[in-house]
């Protein structure tokens, strides 16, 4: 038998078994993950808002 490969939770630090049981492996739990995902989403989930404007798709449309 060899023993289960652990790895750190990127969160915490606390170790993690590599195993299919192990759901949210790196993490230890399913809040360390959303806790990681939660601090990149702060960072990168900004989508501009793109300001759809009805005057302008009628007078391009009137255009043609
Ligand atoms: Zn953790």
């Amino acid at each position: 038998m060899t023993a289960p490969r652990t790895v750190a939770c990127p969160t915490c630090g606390a170790r993690v078994s590599w195993t299919p049981e192990s759901k949210f492996r790196p993490f230890c739990s399913e809040r360390c993950k959303t806790i990681d995902l939660g601090a990149w989403a702060n960072e990168s989930y900004r989508i501009p808002v793109v300001e759809r404007n009805d005057e302008d798709d009628a007078a391009s449309t009137a255009e043609k």
